[in-house]
């Protein structure tokens, strides 16, 4: 944006929000999708047509798409919106690197209640764009239309992979080794910490302040997560194919038994072998959770699920940030967890889910005044965390 003078006037009016309504659909559009320069030789147009041109010769292409809806997905009294706009373009992301490809272009369908202003608009893309620059993905579409129920954000992603190279749920053969990238229940335990902060708050009245001290890292999980490419690149290093691979969106339970089901395979998963990071483990302790059901049914960790045949054992037992957690069995023996003494607990889809309704409420309530709030109280709350540390 710069210092163009339509940005001086803005931020000379930053205090007036902007009624999207002044702006007219073509005018937002405008607005949004400028500062998305093409970075991908296969986006051969972009936003500025009836339709975008994309040009894929020799590559498969994946597509993939995700629906976010407010009161469901996402609750606007504590996900800042520029945070949102980022993790709704990375959990599209992943779902493609999942696939062993590449994502290289999105479009972004957004469904705006009168309640948001330009400003709230604009810190979604915000969020967006840095999700595209860091992972070199292109904007290419995309509508907005008014909405009565809420927030609602549609991102459809687009990636490639070298032909035949994708890898589905469903090639694992028993004996291979189940492997997880980083660190699970992590973006739970953070979800858990930001709902009773906001109960506390709601109860304490405007002038509570949410004590985040000491647990940066699990609302990083949930606010910020990060697709896994780096994991998908060692491999391909390393000269290993998975088997089978998934993203844990839903939690390790549930994409184990995806895999299970379209392998036709059995699995055992150790207890002691599921990597859990230290603050995970306290905020369990705190909010007097399981630990383990937290670990294996969170979701949202965004890490990659995979399994390897036995002979890549030596390989993928050095590979920084990959943990072994278990091994593939003939369908028969069904799935089951290994407890650290040496009982066996059945594997049961417990993954959250957003059609069970529970959590459910539409958050009735405004969103964050302007567009930078959210991420300046973001900040806020982790300088307040450093200086109580
Ligand atoms: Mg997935």
């Amino acid at each position: 944006m710069g210092s163009s003078p339509e940005y001086t006037y803005y931020l000379m009016n930053e205090n007036k929000p902007t009624e999207i309504s002044d702006l007219g659909e073509f005018g937002l559009i405008d607005r949004l999708t400028r500062d998305f320069p093409l970075k991908n030789e296969s986006s051969k147009l972009g936003v500025g047509d009836d339709a975008a041109i994309l040009e894929y010769p020799e590559k498969d292409v994946l597509v993939t798409t995700d629906l976010l809806l407010e009161g469901i997905h996402f609750d606007v009294r504590y996900v800042p919106l520029k945070h949102l706009g980022y993790k709704a373009a990375i959990v599209n992301f992943s779902d493609i690197y999942a696939m062993n490809g590449t994502p290289r272009q999105i479009t972004v369908s957004l469904g705006v209640s009168s309640r948001f202003t330009l400003e709230h608009i604009e810190a979604i893309y915000s969020g967006i764009r840095l999700a595209c620059e860091i992972y070199g993905v292109d904007l290419v579409g995309g509508d907005t239309s008014a909405s009565v129920t809420g927030l609602v954000i549609s991102v459809t992603c687009i990636g490639d992979v070298e032909k035949g190279k994708a890898v589905r749920r469903s090639g694992a053969k028993p004996t291979d080794l189940i492997c997880v990238s980083g660190d699970l229940g992590a973006a739970y335990m953070g979800l858990q910490l930001l709902e009773r902060e906001n109960r506390v708050g709601a109860a304490a009245g405007p002038d509570f302040q949410p004590n985040f001290a000491g647990k940066e890292y699990i609302l990083e999980r949930q606010l910020k997560p990060e697709a896994r490419r780096d994991i998908v690149a060692l491999l391909r290093d390393k000269g290993v194919t998975p088997t089978s691979m998934m993203d844990v969106s839903d939690g390790l339970s549930s994409e184990l038994l995806h895999i299970c089901k379209s392998s036709d395979v059995g699995c055992r998963v150790y207890e002691d072998k599921i990597p859990i990071d230290y603050q995970t483990a306290l905020m369990a302790e705190e909010l007097n959770m399981n630990l383990v059901t937290a670990a294996m049914n969170g979701g949202e960790d965004y890490e990659l699920l995979f399994t390897v045949p036995l002979a890549d054992l030596k390989k993928v037992e050095t590979m920084n940030g990959v943990h072994i957690i278990g091994y593939l069995t003939k369908p028969d023996l069904g799935a089951a967890l290994v407890t650290r003494d040496g009982g066996e607990l059945p594997i049961r889809a417990q993954g959250w889910n957003a059609f069970a309704g529970s959590n459910a409420q539409q958050a009735d309530v405004s969103p964050k005044e302007n567009g930078s709030e959210g991420e300046d109280q973001k900040e806020k709350s982790s300088e307040d965390a450093e200086t109580k540390e």
